[in-house]
């Protein structure tokens, strides 16, 4: 039998999280290192371990599901806005290998950075763009 996730460990509540919201394939809970306060994981009870993976269905679900949770975060917390983020993947960050979207609350004059401030950038040309979008619409 596979070892559980630190996250399926959660769900069963084996570690003890500060919960904000569950259904039946769906759990919300406070990251333990906030970013931000509200910081928080929605993620499949299902140990998916990267976004890829999982069946559509549940992706829109886990969406549907953050939609609400930032909404709701926002208000807790009276955060104009928030940053919603997945590291899919280990190269990417992503240190538990169970899907899990951060919702993080950004605050007016707080000196939080945007995501895309955090890459290097890529200076590509109309050609190099068309043959990479047809690379890619033919992975699909
Ligand atoms: P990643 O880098 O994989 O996208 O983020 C993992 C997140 O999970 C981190 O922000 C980390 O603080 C959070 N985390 C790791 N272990 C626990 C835990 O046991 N409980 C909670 N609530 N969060 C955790």
């Amino acid at each position: 039998m596979s070892e559980k996730t630190i996250f399926e460990q959660i769900v069963a509540g084996e570690i003890p999280s500060y919960t904000i919201y569950e259904d039946e394939q769906t759990y919300a809970f406070l990251d333990a290192n906030p970013l931000a306060p509200g910081h928080t994981l929605v993620i499949p009870k299902e140990p998916y371990e990267r976004l890829n993976d999982m069946p559509p269905e549940l992706i829109g679900t886990v969406f549907s599901v953050a939609g609400e949770v930032a909404s709701a975060v926002e208000a807790a917390v009276d955060a104009p806005a928030t940053t919603l983020a997945i590291n899919n993947g280990e190269e990417a960050g992503q240190e538990v290998p169970h899907v899990h979207l951060h919702v993080i609350p950004q605050f007016e004059d707080d000196d939080s950075r945007p995501i895309h401030t955090l890459f290097r950038g890529a200076d590509l040309s109309d050609e190099e763009m068309e043959e990479i979008a047809a690379r890619i619409r033919n992975n699909q």
